[in-house]
Parts: C-alpha cells; sequence; structure tokens
C-alpha cells in the first residue's frame, strides 16, 4: 500500500482490527501502521505516562526504532525524566526525541510575563506543547497517541484512526479500549519502569505547576489544569 492513504481508505478498516487478542487490537493497529507507513512519516507523541509505557513496550516488539517525541516543555518533574532514561536503558533502539519550545522559560517569562499557566494556561500551551508538536507533526502522515475512551467524557468517542483536523493527518490510537487497571496489570505482569508519582496518587501526569495528585474518587485526569476549567492541552481538541 502506498503511504498516500486517505482517511476514508482508513477508516473503513479501522473496524477490522480483532479486539478479543489480549492487547485489545492495539499490536493488531501498531504492526498494520508501522507496515503501511514509511519510518518518516509516523511518529509516536508519547508523555511518558502510564499508557505510554505499555505502547513503547507494544511498539518496541513491532518496530524496535521508532521515532518517539517527547514535548520538553522544561516543566516537567524531576520523576518523568527519570523514567524517560530509565525506558532509554530498556529499550536502547528506540530514538527518543526531546522536542523543545521555540522559546525557552526566560523568554516566555520576558514576553508574556511570570507563570504564564495560571494566567493563560492555554496560550502556555500552545508555545510549550502545540506549537513543538506541530512542527514535528509537519512532515507525519500519522501520529500515535495513547488515548483510552474510559480517560474522558471528551476521549469517550476516539477511534483506533481518526481524522485530525488540527494536525491535518491521521492519528492513530492503539489502546482505546483498554482500562486503567488493564494498563497497570501489563505494566507489572512486564515489569516495565513507570513514573514513580503513579504511586503517590498521580494517574495523569504532565507539567507540574499544572498537575496535583488526585484523591481516591477523583478521575483518572482530575488532577490536571485543576480548578481553571481546562481539561486538554490542546493536542487532542
Ligand atoms: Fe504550560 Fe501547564 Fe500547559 Fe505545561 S501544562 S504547557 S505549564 S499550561
Amino acid at each position: 500500500m502506498s503511504n498516500a492513504v486517505t482517511y476514508e481508505e482508513w477508516s473503513s478498516i479501522s473496524d477490522t482490527f480483532p479486539i478479543g487478542d489480549k492487547t485489545k487490537g492495539a499490536r493488531g493497529l501498531l504492526e498494520w501502521a508501522y507496515r503501511v507507513y514509511p519510518e518518516q512519516q509516523i511518529v509516536y507523541a508519547s508523555s511518558f505516562g502510564a499508557e505510554a509505557i505499555v505502547l513503547i513496550d507494544l511498539i518496541y516488539q513491532v518496530k524496535p526504532d521508532a521515532h518517539i517525541v517527547f514535548l520538553d516543555t522544561d516543566l516537567h518533574f524531576p520523576e518523568t525524566y527519570d523514567v524517560i532514561q530509565k525506558i532509554e536503558e530498556r529499550f536502547p533502539t528506540l530514538r527518543i526525541e526531546k522536542k523543545k519550545p521555540e522559546l525557552t522559560l526566560d523568554e516566555q517569562r520576558e514576553q508574556f510575563g511570570s507563570a504564564l499557566w495560571k494566567r493563560d494556561p492555554n496560550k502556555c500551551c500552545e508555545i510549550r506543547k502545540v506549537i513543538p508538536l506541530r512542527e514535528t507533526l509537519t512532515s507525519k502522515q500519522a501520529w500515535i497517541s495513547g488515548l483510552r475512551r474510559e480517560q474522558s467524557p471528551t476521549r469517550a468517542n476516539t477511534e483506533f484512526i481518526n481524522k485530525d483536523d488540527k494536525f491535518k493527518n491521521i492519528k492513530l490510537c492503539p489502546l482505546i479500549h483498554w482500562t486503567w487497571d488493564e494498563v497497570w496489570e501489563y505494566i507489572k505482569q512486564k515489569d516495565l519502569p513507570y513514573n514513580q508519582l503513579h504511586d503517590q496518587n498521580y494517574p495523569s501526569i504532565g507539567c507540574f505547576p499544572c498537575t496535583q495528585a488526585v484523591g481516591a474518587d477523583g478521575d483518572s485526569r482530575a488532577g490536571r489544569w485543576s480548578g481553571s476549567g481546562k481539561t486538554e492541552c490542546g493536542l487532542h481538541t
């Protein structure tokens, strides 16, 4: 199959991946995607959260030298950089790129004032996440994301193969059918490294100014931009 696959062609086979296998269709989708797209046309944008650890392990089985991009906002927890290092050691052939924003934190402060994330988190996410990802995806026909339907109402209708109007390409989501418990069962069974903040009630981990621990009854994304009304960084909206 050529790499000039239209969304209609992709979506027509979206339902054909068997979800009864132990990866709930994830492995099949990844095998297919890495077969269809040349390696320079597909990238996994990873946050290195729990879902990412599962996806990285599955991707490594299919494409050991896969390109993975981490949006390094310069505002991540030390534990996040620590797990990236452990992943690099465990999966040494993966090509993990740490993509920085054009503006340093000092330059952002000079242009927009201090703590932009408090006053205008959408602008901050645009500068430090959305624009860098757009730069990465400009030359890509497809990107992979760890979204799960269970994560939030805004993600409940995510498909394996999604037309991405924001980045003008295809977004592949292999883990849509996975539950939080299944993610952790996989990580523990395979003894994979993971962000230690998950053990301190941080189910979803982003930049430290915008991430809090959640109570036992909090939903998995309740600790992100808590109290601001913001629920997504803008990569998936
Ligand atoms: Fe800025 Fe917070 Fe978005 Fe990180 S998550 S880019 S600190 S607003």
